[in-house]
């Protein structure tokens, strides 16, 4: 039987082909179940109306009730009316506006138009009540209201005063076609109408009974009206919870599938190469080190296939676990690869890896889009014939021609910069069984949020760094500090240290950040004069010859200054450089900043992060410089980036590859829903793993639904 939720929109009384065309464009908007999950994204409470005075006082416009940017309902007469701005009758532009005055019993306040003036000056009456409506601003430092929704106080409950009011988002050009909040609203009011009755439920009743849920069908009519506030909350909850239940659900079960094709790559010896590394560092592992070590290694030999994400903050050690862990591979006879997002790190990778072999008889190479033919083609040859045993290289090793006789273990670094697509493929590199995969971030990510972004993969974290490093000193300074700053760098220089300055670079205002650039790196050149000071530049619109040639300038010490961008060199290893300066560092997340700072303070010297910035800044950003001066934990700092942030913002997630495009449920709110989820999910599918029981039934339907309306994370359990 037809779904009624499956109509398409322009069969709606008062909608039309024409609006419907509007909605499709604009709110990407089909059917009536479109229209019915278009969820207001806040709830006014119009139950309450304010004393004039209240509103007026300075403390309350602070405050989190009362502010100038949430909406407010006054009752009281209009006692003046005046229109201002106007020549000889006719409106002087910019300069009309019609302006009421709304007295109450405890002061009043301006109401101010600057549109429709003829048309609403004569609609509104002097010296009686109205209900005014609407958003403070602050002009000329008073409080007043513009363009408030205005009524007869008579018609209070047509306009939906005495109760909670949705508020939902429009577009220009729907405000244009005649689709304001108030014919949304009206709409939904008619669809609910019709569609209640018809409303299938989406979860099991047991679910329902034992969460303590209220109905599908009560919950999207307390969505979009709202009796009170305990009515909202109830609806919130269910279809935030019945969101990230389906995601759970759904990775988990993919997961399930990948795990219980048992074809794991069963890795079980410790030979000779790991023990010789093992006994040739000059140093102990750190107990972090060792755990993640043991977990990896407990999963490389279980038949299962590993897939797992190595969290460890900047500096934690993560590439000697990876050396480890590839030479467990490579004692039992098959291959490692390790995958750097950019030519400079995958050349610092090997430089790295090499020293940590050199006690072992392991061969390994470098493959990135600049390996010459003739040298490529030796490379892939012996990967091909197994006498290669690691090849560290860019996302050029994921080519087609590049074959391996046995890949074990894949290693991915600073995952953001790489996909799921991308991960996957090198799933296929063997032809009987996936390799290991192990993807290492330095962003650290709340564990809610890993979660649900990897919810197929297990997560190891490496949470303390080795010792021996001396904390780096934060510091922010104004534009006006800048000479100081100068001087700062010269003295370091002068003791032989090297100085990062680092300008953001961010896609929409590129030409004026390259700009910033450019007159930034001139003005260091001419502080800082030749051949006394050598000061390297770096960005992405170099060729990667000259790139390289100025990485490796500083790289080598023969620079003292990298100007660079942000976007290119995380991960770079200069543990010589000492200063990280970094330019308006008001533009830059919180993550951004940290793993920017975790560029320096990586060898004995003491080391210094300079955050510059200009006069004007949020609050917000003000917040983010003042945490970062206070705190080099990468964790923390995490946390507190998603709460200011919202997790769509967090580096990198939105390149993830795993699209997930959540309705209603916020990942960085929404953190005791999302556990309650994945518990229940988890619960279910250890019970009914194919979710075969009578009384599954139903998630599976929704599942499949989920699926073909694109709504599940992509599935890649199928193609490995
Ligand atoms: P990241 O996790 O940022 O990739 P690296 O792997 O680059 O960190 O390690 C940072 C530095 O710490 C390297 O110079 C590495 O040799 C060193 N290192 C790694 N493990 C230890 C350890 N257990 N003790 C001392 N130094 C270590
Ligand atoms: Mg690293």
């Amino acid at each position: 039987m037809a779904d009624i939720l499956d109509t398409s929109i322009k069969y709606l009384q008062g909608i039309g082909p024409k609006r419907a065309e509007l909605l499709a464009k604009e709110l990407n908007v089909q059917t009536f179940r479109d229209m019915l999950y278009y969820f207001p994204f806040r709830w006014i409470d119009k139950s309450k109306v304010y004393p004039i005075s209240s509103i007026l006082k300075e403390e309350l416009l602070d405050s989190e009730e009362v502010n100038t940017s949430s909406y407010v309902q006054l009752r009281g007469i209009i006692t003046k009316k005046e229109l201002v701005g106007f020549s000889n009758g006719r409106p002087i532009r910019g300069k009309a506006r019609l302006i009421f005055t709304l007295t109450d019993a405890t002061g009043s306040i301006q109401l101010v138009f600057f549109s429709g003036l003829k048309w609403i000056a004569e609609k509104v009456k002097e010296n009686e009540e109205y209900i005014a409506f609407g958003r403070l601003t602050l002009f000329n430092n008073q409080v007043n209201m513009v363009h408030p929704e205005l009524y007869p106080s008579a018609q209070a409950a047509v306009y939906g005063s005495g109760s909670m009011v949705g508020i939902y988002s429009t577009t220009e050009k729907m405000k244009n076609g005649g689709f304001g909040i108030k014919a949304i609203t009206k709409i939904e009011s008619l669809l609910l109408e019709k569609t209640l009755p018809h409303i299938k439920e989406t979860l099991p009743e047991y679910i329902i009974k034992s969460m303590g849920f209220c109905s599908l069908a009560q919950a999207l009519k307390n969505i979009h009206f709202p009796v009170d506030q305990k009515a909202l909350d109830a609806a919130q909850r269910r279809l935030k919870f019945e969101e990230l239940f389906y995601l759970q659900l759904s990775l988990l079960k993919q997961k399930n599938v990948r795990t219980s094709k048992g074809g794991g790559i069963v890795l079980s010896k410790v030979g000779d190469n790991f023990n010789k590394c093992y006994c040739s560092l000059p140093y102990q592992l750190t107990n972090a080190q060792k755990r993640v070590i043991k977990e990896m290694r407990e999963d490389m030999r279980s038949g299962k296939q590993m897939n797992r994400l190595l969290q460890g903050d900047v500096g934690s050690g993560k590439t000697l676990v990876a050396v480890l862990l590839s030479l467990i591979a490579i004692d039992n006879g098959y291959q490692a690869c390790i995958m750097a997002p950019t030519e400079v790190l995958a050349n610092q990778h090997l430089a790295s890896i090499q020293k940590f072999l050199t006690a072992t008889d392991v061969k390994v190479a470098l493959l990135t889009g600049s390996t010459k033919t003739k040298e490529r083609r030796q490379i892939l040859k012996e990967l091909e014939e197994g006498t290669l045993n690691i090849i560290v290289g860019t996302h050029a090793l994921i080519e087609e021609r590049v074959k391996f006789h046995k890949l074990g273990l894949a290693v991915i670094d600073e995952q953001h910069r790489f996909g799921v697509d991308q991960r996957s493929r090198l799933w296929l590199k063997n032809d009987a069984q996936p390799p290991h995969i192990m993807v290492m971030t330095a962003t650290p990510i709340p564990r809610t949020l890993a979660m649900t972004l990897y919810g197929d993969l297990d997560v190891s974290i490496l949470d303390e760094l080795p010792p021996g490093r001396t904390p780096i000193i934060t510091k922010h300074a104004w534009e006006s500090q800048r000479k100081q700053v100068f001087d700062f760098m010269r003295q370091e220089i002068d003791k032989g240290r090297q100085v990062f300055v680092v300008y953001p670079l961010i896609k929409e205002s590129e030409k004026m950040d390259y700009e910033n650039l450019e007159a930034g790196y001139l003005r260091i050149v001419e502080e800082f004069k030749a051949p006394k000071y050598i000061t390297a530049v770096v960005h992405g619109k170099q060729k990667t010859e000259d790139k390289n040639l100025d990485m490796q300038l500083f790289a080598s010490g023969k620079a003292h200054i990298l100007v660079a961008t942000s976007v290119i060199e995380v991960g770079v290893d200069v543990p010589n450089a000492s200063i990280m300066v970094i330019e308006s560092a008001e533009r830059f997340g919180l993550s951004q900043l940290h793993q920017l700072r975790g560029r320096v303070g990586r060898g004995s010297n003491k080391s210094y992060c300079i955050l510059m910035s200009g006069y004007k800044l949020s609050r917000e950003s003000r917040k983010r410089l003042e945490l970062m001066c206070s705190t080099t934990d990468g964790f923390l700092l995490a946390e507190e980036d998603m709460k200011m942030r919202g997790p769509g913002d967090i580096e990198g997630t939105s390149q993830s590859g795993l699209a997930i495009d959540l309705h209603i449920a916020s990942l960085s709110k929404d953190g005791i829903y999302l556990q309650q989820a994945r518990d229940l999910a988890e619960k279910i599918l250890n019970q009914d793993p194919q979710l075969s029981a009578p009384e599954n039934r139903l998630l599976t339907e929704q599942l499949l639904f989920l699926r073909r309306q694109g709504k599940d994370p992509k599935d890649y359990s199928s193609i490995s």
